[in-house]
């Protein structure tokens, strides 16, 4: 067998949140990384497959620090790639949706560093798997737009509907909060009021879906109390009978799992598979890179959990 040389930086798409939908290049990339350079939208769970001194780095936006610019990332990734063997830069979804991509992939090749793209589950794919509709579909929508509500320097684009007029699908990235000024654009375009579903955190503990019409969905994502986080907007025929996702789900579960990280793995995974959300709180059993220990830190301060659970340590016989 021929040596492959491995990659000095991954770029990894996290999917959307829930860990089991990272794919299993992605966890031998986190498993591997000394250093883990991640977007605020990447769930901490995840980190957390990583070995106990990894470095942990977010240079996500948040609403309570400054915004680390593109630039900052790419140097601060370079430099990283020269001073460690391997470095995963993890992303939400897929990096190459809406995922400036290009960018860090140019600063990586500009420096000579080697690297690979580990390619994610994206926001669209996971929101429409819940609303149990085909993003196309044979005879409905045979065309789909990604498209984004969020422009450059907040410069404002008229949204292209092009694939929408045709009878095809438009999934848009980052629109939430321009959301009626885009539904006004679709309505005057398309006489047709078609139907939409807004997601947010499809596939999470606590995925919301709002149904309604191209006229009406505005209107419902501003009569909710706040925003549920990161939501995808889905509109086209493909969009139908999704009172099943709609429906409420019980209670989601929140639960801190105290033990050694590689005991605690399979239950946490269990917890998503059931519909909930967990972290691992291992300050206590393991000398921790003090990057992790800060993260988890404010992490398990700042959450509400549902309940905690200890996991005994094996007694060795
Ligand atoms: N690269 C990412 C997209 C990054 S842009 C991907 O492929 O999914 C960020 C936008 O993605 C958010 O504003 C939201 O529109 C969407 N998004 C990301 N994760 C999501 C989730 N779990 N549920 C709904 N929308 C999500």
């Amino acid at each position: 067998m021929s040596v492959i040389e491995t990659p000095q930086v991954y770029l990894v798409g996290a999917g959307p949140g829930n860990p089991l939908l990272l794919s299993k290049k992605a966890e031998r990339c986190i498993r591997r990384a000394d250093v883990i350079l991640y977007d605020q939208l990447v769930n901490p769970f995840l980190l957390q497959l990583s070995a106990p001194n990894t470095e942990w780095i977010h240079v996500g936006k948040t609403p309570y620090t400054t915004y680390m610019r593109q630039d900052d990332i790419n140097a601060l990734m370079i430099e990283k790639a020269r001073t460690y063997q391997t470095v995963v830069r993890l992303k939400g979804g897929d990096p190459a949706i809406f995922g400036r991509l290009a960018d860090e992939v140019e600063a990586l090749k500009k420096h000579h560093i080697t690297f690979e793209v580990v390619p994610g589950i994206t926001a669209a794919s996971a929101a429409m798997s819940q609303l149990q509709c085909g993003l196309t579909e044979r005879g409905i929508a045979r065309n789909i737009t990604f498209t984004t509500g969020h422009f450059k320097d907040d410069e404002e684009k008229p949204l292209d509907i092009t694939t929408l007029q045709q009878g095809g699908t438009l999934a848009i990235y980052m629109g939430v909060k321009r959301l009626p000024k885009l539904m006004k654009e679709v309505r005057e375009a398309i006489e047709d009021d078609l139907p939409v579903a807004v997601i947010f955190n499809a596939t999470c503990v606590d995925q919301q879906v709002l149904a309604g019409r191209v006229s009406t969905i505005a209107h419902q994502v501003a009569a909710l109390n706040e925003t549920p986080g990161p939501g995808i907007t889905i509109v086209g025929h493909v969009v139908r009978d999704v009172l099943a996702a709609t429906a409420n789900r019980p209670s989601p579960e929140r639960i801190c799992i105290v033990g050694e990280r590689s005991k605690c793995i399979d239950e946490a995974m269990a917890i998503y598979e059931a519909g909930g959300w967990a972290i691992i709180d291992d300050r206590n059993m393991t000398a921790l890179h003090p990057t992790q220990n800060k993260i988890l830190t404010q992490l398990i301060r700042e959450t509400s959990f549902t309940s905690r659970i200890v996991m005994k340590p094996e007694v060795e016989v």
